[in-house]
């Protein structure tokens, strides 16, 4: 399966993407985190892309499709895989659709992820994330059993810079600039689930495995 996960930021992407890579066995791709690697490691693509990130604007088409490109050739994703946060512009759906091509591979399902503004920026600005493990935590709903340390790995909690209420405001706008017409393209296109996702995390998580079971049983009848 090959879907891809639309939402704006605060929607819960990354949680669900987790979900799905457990139940599914689908690896999670997901640019902004190949971009912070990057940026951790000080790396040349690192160094590039550190300004957009931390000001809330996006990451070129060129430089962003070229990074899937290489993740999407890797073994693990040769059953399959889901994209968290690409595309997220017009270009970028293309440079997705002429790399499927390129396989002959389908795109089977977009999620969309839609929540309302109020939620996305009270989840983005309590949110609280491993600095190893890259684990997610929320401030008041989804507090670590230990005051800012993971659960996992014991590592400390960290916000991530572009959390901010200033970067906040300006990666939604962005959302809605660049990335909103990407949800009209691929309803048009027949691909679009819609996911109510002001709900708590388990309730998304139920919805996206029924939309998912209806995108599996579709692939059985094909
Ligand atoms: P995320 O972790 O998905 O919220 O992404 C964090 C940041 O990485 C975004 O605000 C952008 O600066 C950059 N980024 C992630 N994915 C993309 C993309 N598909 N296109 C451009 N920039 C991206």
């Amino acid at each position: 399966m090959i879907i891809v996960l639309l939402g704006p930021p605060g929607a819960g992407k990354g949680t669900q993407a987790r979900q799905i890579q457990e139940l599914y066995g689908l690896p999670q791709i997901s640019t902004g985190d190949l971009f912070r690697a990057a940026m951790g490691s000080d790396s040349p693509l690192g160094r590039s892309v550190k300004g957009y990130i931390e000001s809330g604007r996006l990451v070129p088409d060129e430089v962003t499709s070229a990074v899937v490109a290489e993740r999407i050739a890797q073994p693990d994703c040769r059953k399959g895989f889901m994209l968290d946060g690409f595309p997220r512009t017009l270009p970028q759906a293309q440079a997705l659709d002429a790399l499927l091509a390129e396989r002959s591979l389908p795109l089977d399902a977009v999620l969309y992820f839609d929540v309302s503004d109020a939620v996305a920026i009270e989840r983005l600005s309590g949110r609280r994330t491993c600095s190893r493990c890259n684990a997610n935590y929320h401030e008041r709903h989804m507090p670590p059993k230990q005051a800012g340390r993971c659960d996992r790995c014991g590592s400390a909690l960290t916000q991530r810079p572009d959390d901010q209420p200033e970067t906040i405001r300006k990666r939604l706008q962005v959302y809605a600039q660049q990335t909103r017409a990407l949800v009209e393209e691929y309803d048009r296109r027949g691909l679009l689930h819609r996911i109510a996702s002001d709900e708590a995390p388990e309730k998304v998580t139920a919805s996206v495995s029924a939309a998912l079971a209806k995108v599996q049983a579709g692939r059985s009848l094909a």
